[in-house]
């Protein structure tokens, strides 16, 4: 029987036996003990599955990233020390020098300065579409060397919503997987594997922990993505690696297996970036709730979303669940018609100067390098996170100057309300 998604938040992931503790227990340790150094010879292998080093793999992480699995409807997950390196695991791991990535030019600030900086360093190109691109559009942007599509369920801060179905077809008749970054919808909003996607990724550090305690990712696989029928667009998946004996993961694993073994096995032994089982024990008791805290945000935004969009004082308001909004369409076919998160972008009459001006005065709402905790916040992307791109970029990702990103949290509406009401005055 499978169970519902709100009975798999509290229950997936971890079944206690007889006499066993009714919570996960935290595994604080470095490393694991063996009889003989065969048997963990075997592990080093991939023989056999098994602890021998927190690095690579622990039994809390190993709780909680199945129960994110269970959540997002994939055959496998693993932790990571946070939403950026979930994303660079993701798209490393079937990515290498003179690969070239698709993605969405709507994206979370870091996530596009790691692909478009840091990953270019490494020789991985980019081309950026608009979320809105036609198939034709999406057809030109692929190249021969193309590996991966990535893209947001709602971008983080433009809030919007992905056409994940004509992505995922865009991704798969170039032969390549979609990767979708599912944070700020979470599988309670939306489940992207049911649309195409074939890897999800999170960063744990918001819903699902949900209480600014904890930062940490999450990658998912879908086990759809057939390595072996595009066996030569994809070597690190598809041929043996000399670094595990000669082993090949697509074929000893399986669809269902080899994307997470082989990020487990290479990346985080090479590139460490493990969460740690302290933060994923925290991680879970935000999962427990995130059924029960998602609809209260999303409650919070649409009330604040549509106040804003009757204040005087407001140039334009962003949020998927409003009916004029321009992604209000995909709002309704991905994210249930709701507007899929506590965010709520807008813009102030005045730019700039305004928007801050606005922000030191709210008082419910914190000026804070943050969104999608309990607590509600607020952030000028332009002075912020988004720094590093020229206006240009910004316009290009739907980030004007004067915009105000605000989180709803779980505080009272009327609360929230009152709070911007006295600050747009
Ligand atoms: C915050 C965020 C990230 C980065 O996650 P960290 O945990 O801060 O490293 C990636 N993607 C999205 C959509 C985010 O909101």
């Amino acid at each position: 029987m499978d169970n519902s998604i709100n009975t798999k938040c509290v229950q997936a992931g971890y079944t206690p036996g007889n006499g066993e503790p009714r919570q996960i227990p935290i595994v604080q340790s470095t490393t694991f003990k063996y009889d003989s150094s065969e048997e963990m010879g075997k592990l080093f292998d991939l023989e056999a599955s098994g602890y021998f080093y927190t690095r690579l793999q622990n039994p809390t992480n190993d709780y909680v990233a199945a129960k994110i699995a269970a959540l997002e409807g994939g055959t496998a997950a693993m932790l990571t020390s946070s939403g950026q390196a979930a994303n660079f695991f993701a798209l490393f791991n079937i990515c290498q020098c003179g690969s070239h990535i698709v993605a969405s030019s709507s994206i979370y600030g870091g996530t596009f300065n790691l692909i478009s900086v840091t990953m270019a360093k490494m020789g991985i190109d980019v081309t950026f579409v608009s979320p809105d691109a036609t198939d034709e559009e999406l057809d030109a942007a692929f190249k021969e060397n193309t590996r991966a599509v990535f893209g947001e369920t709602i971008a983080n801060p433009a809030l919007t919503v992905l056409d994940i179905e004509r992505f995922a077809a865009a991704a798969h008749r170039h032969n390549v997987p979609l990767v979708i970054d599912n944070t700020f919808a979470t599988p309670i909003n939306c489940r992207p594997i049911e649309w195409g996607a074939d890897i999800v990724t999170h960063s744990t550090t918001k819903y699902m922990d949900g209480h600014g305690a904890a930062v940490g990712g999450a990658i998912v696989d879908s086990g759809n993505f057939d390595w072996m029928a595009h066996k030569e667009l994809f070597p690190g998946l598809t041929e043996p690696d000399d670094s595990y004996h000669g082993i090949t993961y697509a074929e000893k694993f399986g669809k269902e297996g080899a994307f997470i073994t082989k990020c487990t096995a290479q990346m985080m032994r090479d590139l460490g970036c493990i969460q740690s089982p302290q933060n994923a024990f925290i991680l879970n008791l935000g999962l427990e709730s995130l059924h029960v805290r998602m609809p209260r945000h999303v409650e919070n935004a649409q009330a604040v979303a549509e106040f804003l969009a009757s204040n005087p004082a407001v140039a334009s308001v962003s949020y998927p669940g409003l009916e004029g909004d321009k992604y209000h369409d995909r709002a309704v076919k991905y994210l249930n018609g709701c507007g899929g998160c506590g965010v709520v972008s807008f813009e102030v009459k005045g730019g700039r100067e305004v928007a801050e001006k606005v922000m030191e005065k709210l008082k419910v709402f914190a000026i804070e390098t943050h969104v999608a905790d309990a607590r509600s916040c607020c952030l000028n992307p332009a002075t912020s996170t988004h720094r590093q791109m020229t206006d240009e970029q910004l316009e290009a990702a739907g980030i004007p100057a004067g915009l105000i990103r605000i989180s709803c949290g779980l505080e009272d509406k009327a609360d929230l309300i009152a709070d911007l009401e006295q600050a747009l005055a």
